[in-house]
């Protein structure tokens, strides 16, 4: 019988309340690897409760010992390093090595939280006033929540749990349903640690739940990572029901080539950017604005070096691009690459109706190319999150700047250039969030807070960093 997954509330697994599920489908073979339940109010209710239950013992557990969980952690992940990043490729279809480097940033996030102690001070001023010192204490303030994406399922809960709970929060995941067993791993985890019942918990569902986690009227305060029009929703909602709200968006990156840059480098550079996770992060290049004489020598780079990726099921070490998460995202960036051949652009490498032997039903979009696309064309307006890179063309560095900054997202941008002048203005004009010189995925360390403008962002405070 297909694995039921459960709840994890209260340091127990248990059944939801409600009897509805849905199938957790690996989109390279088609094989049903879990049901997900929907998750009902009283499942969320049941989980904050428990959170509420912990937070006095949790908060009063010296910060030092709170912090020790976390070394533990590191080395049960460490330990099961490559369970996690399987899980990761079977259910959202990332190469092998595409998902080690998830639960390798994943890790990283829980060093940081290691080292929370040192950055979790107050501040002091004697004599303030006469005779009257002022202290400012930073304090655990309740239960916090995450609600997470299908895209990185192992990294992006790790940005926000650890951190959360050593500094005495206690914390509710709601993780995506098309993949939530990396989150069922990482709670298996940490229940092995002996963890005080209650500290974490996670609930599986849609919509529905992730509305009653932020609205709950004993939650604190909620992040959010995924798509724009989502973070929308839950930025306006949770901040109408009074809670602390950082909402992390979908993105448009920029990528824009000088003539003076290295052709060779910046198409690998390229490559990894626009196909990496088959276009599936919120930092993948999706726009390619070739300025000036590097237009020519640049597409038929890019076009050699895409047409040369293997595409292929995860599993497989020789592989370098695997599938889209499900069949109808592979449906939406068909249609949408259509969309743009309708306006006008030329698809000088078409990755639509692509098959892979052995997998035929695989949700598979070859790499893309678009050439001849201009700012009006939706390919440039709207995200993909797919195997898509379109070409641009740019007169001068100044009408490139204009074409990155016209777009409403703001999450990454980076330029390829050997001018320290060039390199120097795209950094301060560009009103994106993630700058990379050189680099084609401009992705926060984290001990960084991860930027974001714009419409790839709705709050104050950042994840990721102090
Ligand atoms: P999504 O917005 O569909 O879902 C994200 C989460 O929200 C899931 O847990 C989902 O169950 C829940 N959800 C869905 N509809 C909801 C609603 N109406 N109200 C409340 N919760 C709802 O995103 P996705 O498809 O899982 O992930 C891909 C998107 O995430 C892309 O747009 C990508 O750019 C973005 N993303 C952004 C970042 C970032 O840091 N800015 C990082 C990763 C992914």
């Amino acid at each position: 019988m297909t694995h039921r997954l459960k709840q994890y509330i209260g340091g127990e697994w248990v059944s939801s309340t409600s009897d509805q599920y849905t199938p957790v489908i690996n989109p390279a073979t088609c094989d049903v690897l879990a049901e997900c339940p929907v998750g009902s109010l009283e499942d969320v209710d049941l989980a904050v409760k428990a959170a509420v239950a912990a937070f006095d013992e949790w908060r009063s557990t010296p910060i030092l010992s709170r912090a020790q969980y976390m070394y533990r952690y590191k080395q049960v992940l460490e330990d099961r390093f490559e369970d996690l990043a399987r899980i990761v490729v079977e259910e959202n279809g990332k190469t092998r090595d595409e998902a080690r480097g998830e639960v390798r940033r994943g890790i990283e996030s829980v060093d940081f939280a290691i080292g929370v102690p040192t950055i979790a001070r107050g501040y002091k001023v004697e004599d303030i006033s006469s005779g009257i010192d002022e202290t400012a204490e930073r304090q655990p303030l309740g239960v916090f929540s995450a609600i997470t994406p299908f895209n990185f399922p192992m990294m992006v809960p790790l940005w926000f749990l650890p951190t959360a709970i050593v500094l005495g929060n206690t914390f509710v995941l709601k993780p995506s349903p098309q993949t939530p067993l990396s989150s069922e791993l990482l709670c298996e985890l940490l229940d092995e640690l002996d963890l005080p019942e209650g500290v974490v918990n996670m609930v599986h569902g849609g919509k529905d739940v992730s509305t009653a986690v932020m609205t709950h009227p004993d939650m604190v305060g909620v992040s959010f990572v995924g798509s724009t029009p989502v973070a929308k929703i839950v930025y306006e909602t949770a901040a109408k029901h009074g809670k602390r709200v950082q909402a992390q968006g979908g993105a448009k990156n920029y990528i824009v080539v000088m003539p003076d840059a290295d052709l060779g480098g910046s198409g690998r550079n390229i490559m990894g950017s626009a196909y990496g996770c088959a276009g599936q992060r919120c930092l993948a290049g999706s726009v390619v604005v070739a300025v000036g004489d590097s237009y020519a020598p640049l597409r038929d780079e890019l076009v050699r070096q895409a047409s040369a990726l293997r595409v292929g099921y995860g599993l497989n070490e020789s592989t370098q691009m695997g599938t889209v998460i499900s069949a109808s995202a592979r449906e939406r960036i068909e249609r949408m690459i259509s969309e743009g051949v309708a306006e006008g652009a030329q698809p000088v490498l078409d990755g639509r109706s692509r098959q892979v032997e052995g997998f035929e039903n695989g949700s598979f979009v070859g790499p893309t190319i678009l050439d001849g696309v201009t700012p009006q064309m939706s390919v440039a307006r709207d995200e993909i999150f797919g195997p898509v890179l379109s070409i641009m063309r740019a007169a001068d560095f100044d009408e490139a700047v204009q074409m990155v900054n016209s777009s409403r997202y703001g999450n990454a941008a980076s330029i390829f250039t050997s001018s320290g002048r060039h390199a120097r203005e795209f950094k301060y004009r560009i009103n994106a969030g993630n700058i990379g010189i050189n680099v084609g995925v401009a992705a926060a360390t984290a001990s960084f807070p991860f930027g974001g403008k714009k419409d790839s962002f709705f709050g104050d405070l950042h994840g990721q960093g102090p």
